[in-house]
């Protein structure tokens, strides 16, 4: 990495002071290198604090109910709203099992 002193145009050069890095002029001009290593994590860390962001809004969205609500009545309180979703148990042959789930008592029974 070569760079140019922004005052005076000339080389800077690499100095080690207090295991931080810098880049020197002889004009008294000087910048510190910023560590790559710490630059990377801090970015990994930040991809890692979005990611866990989006877990967190799919399993919020998770607790919202986008089932479907069908008429069907509940075997235990006999209420006539359930919701309903279907799941494939097995191999892709066999027809889906319908869930139904009771808007009133929450009980779930499936077909
Ligand atoms: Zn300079
Ligand atoms: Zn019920």
């Amino acid at each position: 990495m070569v760079e140019f002193c922004p005052e005076c145009s000339n080389l800077l050069r690499k100095r080690k002071a207090n295991e931080r890095s810098f880049l020197v002029c002889k004009c008294g001009y000087q910048h510190e290198i910023l560590d790559n290593n710490l630059k990377i994590q801090k970015s990994v860390q930040k991809k890692k604090k979005d990611l866990e962001k989006n877990l967190v809004i799919i399993s919020e969205e998770d607790k919202i109910s986008v089932n479907p609500i069908t008429k069907k009545e509940c075997p235990k309180c006999h209420n006539k709203v359930a919701e309903t979703w279907q799941v494939q148990i097995r191999s892709s042959d066999e027809p889906s099992t319908h869930f139904f789930k009771c808007v009133k008592c929450k009980y779930t029974w499936r077909e």
